[in-house]
C-alpha cells in the first residue's frame, strides 16, 4: 500500500510539443494518500487514463516525478510496481477458466496453490463469481468479463494500489450500482488506495471520500463532493459538478461590487478587498460572478440588492422545479422546491454573498478572514 505523489508532472505525447495545448498533462503537483478512496472526475479527453498510465508506468512521463512513499519509481517497471489497474474493456484470458484467470495474478507470484484456492474464492465470493468458477470466460457476458477483470486486480494482497479506468462502462445500469457499492465495501474493507475514474459526477461521489476534478490536462480542484459543490474553486468545477451546474456571468467590478448589463450587485468590503489583491497582480478583465442555481432566492416583491428578472420556463422535476430566468442578457437556471408557486411574470432574484463566487481568471477568489 501506498501514497502516491506527482511532483512537477507533465506529459506530451508530442516530441516537440510547442505550448500548453500540446500536452496531455500540463504540469501539475498532486498526492493521492494512502488507503484513499478517490475518484478522478473529468470530461473525455481531459488527461485521466493518460495520468493512470503514468502512475501504473505504462506510460513514461516527459516531465516530473512519480513517487511511492516517497521513491521515484519512474524507473520502475510496471510490474514492480504492484500497481493494479482495471481498464475500460475487460482484460481477461479467454481460453482459461474464470478460476484461472482469477489465480494467474497469484500464480505468477508463485503463491502456494493452497492460498490460490483461499484467495480466489474470497474474491469470486466478493464479486458473485462463485457459480462461474468454472466457466471458460470466453462464454461470459461482458458484465461478467468485467468482474472477472476487476477480481484479478482485487485477488493480490501486495498490491500498492488499484486503478479502475471507467471500469463500468460495459456494465448494465443496474448491475452498474451494485458494483459500485461493492467496491467501496472492498475498500473498506482492504483499506488500498484506490482511484476510480469517471465523467459521471454521481459515480464519483458514490464511490470515493475525494474527488480530484481534471480540467485539460490539470487537476483544477481536489475535495470532498460538499467542498466542490459549495467551494467551487474553478469555474469549470462549478459548471461540471450539478444539475444544472453553477450560473457564470461575465461581470466588471465597481468601486462597491461588480456590475453587468447595467446592473450593479454590491458585495461585502471582505469580498472586495480579497477581490481587489486578486485582480491587482494581473489586471484581469476576465472576471466571473458564479452562483448556484441552488442558491437563488426569490421574491415577488422587489426588496433591497434583489434583481428584476423574468421567468422564462419552468421545468417540473417531480422533486424540485428548475426556473429559467432572464436576467438582463442573462439566461440563468434556479432550484425551487416542488411546492414553489412560480408566477410566469416578473420575479426578483437575491444572490446571498456567502454563495456569490467571483472568479479571476476561471479561479476562485478566497475570501480573506472568512470562516467558510
Ligand atoms: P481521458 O482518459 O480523460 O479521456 P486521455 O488521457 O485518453 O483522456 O487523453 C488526453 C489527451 O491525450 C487527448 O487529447 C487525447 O487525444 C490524447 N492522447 C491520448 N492517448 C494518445 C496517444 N497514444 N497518442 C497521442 N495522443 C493521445
Ligand atoms: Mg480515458
Amino acid at each position: 500500500m501506498a501514497e502516491i505523489q506527482l511532483k512537477s508532472l507533465a506529459h506530451s505525447y508530442s516530441n516537440t510539443p510547442s505550448g500548453p495545448e500540446d500536452y496531455a498533462i500540463r504540469r501539475m503537483n498532486h498526492t493521492w494518500e494512502q488507503g484513499g478512496a478517490y475518484a478522478l472526475l473529468g470530461p473525455s479527453g481531459c488527461g485521466k487514463s493518460t495520468l493512470l498510465n503514468i502512475i501504473s508506468g505504462l506510460l513514461s512521463p516527459s516531465e516530473g516525478e512519480v513517487l511511492f512513499d516517497g521513491v521515484k519509481v519512474n524507473e520502475t517497471d510496471t510490474r514492480d510496481r504492484n500497481i493494479a489497474q482495471v481498464f475500460q474493456f475487460p482484460v481477461v484470458y479467454d481460453s482459461m477458466t474464470v478460476f484461472d484467470n482469477l489465480a494467474f495474478p497469484l500464480r505468477n507470484q508463485k503463491v502456494s496453490e493452497d492460498k490460490v484456492k483461499a484467495k480466489v474464492a474470497e474474491v469470486a465470493d466478493i464479486l458473485d463469481l462463485q457459480d462461474l468458477l468454472k466457466r471458460k470466460a470466453s462464454n461470459l457476458t461482458a458484465d461478467e468479463k468485467q468482474k472477472v477483470s476487476m477480481g484479478r486486480g482485487l485477488v493480490r494482497d501486495d498490491v500498492s494500489a488499484i486503478l479502475f479506468d471507467e471500469p463500468l462502462t460495459v456494465i448494465d445500469p443496474h448491475l452498474k450500482w451494485k458494483l459500485r457499492r461493492k467496491l467501496k465495501q472492498i475498500h473498506e474493507q482492504f483499506n488500498i488506495t484506490m482511484v476510480y475514474v469517471t465523467h459521471d459526477q454521481l459515480e464519483a461521489s458514490t464511490f470515493a471520500d475525494k474527488i480530484a476534478v481534471m480540467y485539460e490536462g490539470q487537476v483544477v480542484q481536489f475535495g470532498t463532493p460538499r467542498e466542490l459543490f459549495e467551494q467551487p474553486a474553478h469555474t469549470f468545477v462549478g459548471y461540471f459538478i450539478g444539475s444544472p451546474g453553477m450560473n457564470l456571468i461575465d461581470v466588471q467590478l465597481t468601486e462597491k461590487g461588480i456590475q453587468f448589463d447595467g446592473m450593479e450587485l454590491l458585495l461585502s468590503d471582505d469580498l472586495l478587498q480579497s477581490l481587489a489583491s486578486a485582480s491587482a497582480s494581473g489586471s484581469s478583465t476576465n472576471i466571473k460572478a458564479g452562483i448556484r442555481p441552488e442558491f437563488i432566492c426569490l421574491q415577488e416583491q422587489p426588496m433591497d440588492g434583489a434583481l428584476p428578472c423574468s421567468v422564462k420556463h419552468i421545468e417540473d422535476l417531480g422533486t424540485h422545479k428548475v426556473l429559467t430566468l432572464e436576467l438582463g442578457k442573462q439566461s440563468l437556471k434556479a432550484i425551487v422546491d416542488e411546492d414553489y408557486q412560480a408566477t410566469d411574470g416578473q420575479v426578483y432574484a437575491c444572490f446571498p454573498e456567502q454563495w456569490l463566487k467571483i472568479y479571476v481568471d476561471e479561479y476562485l477568489v478566497e475570501v480573506q478572514g472568512s470562516e467558510q
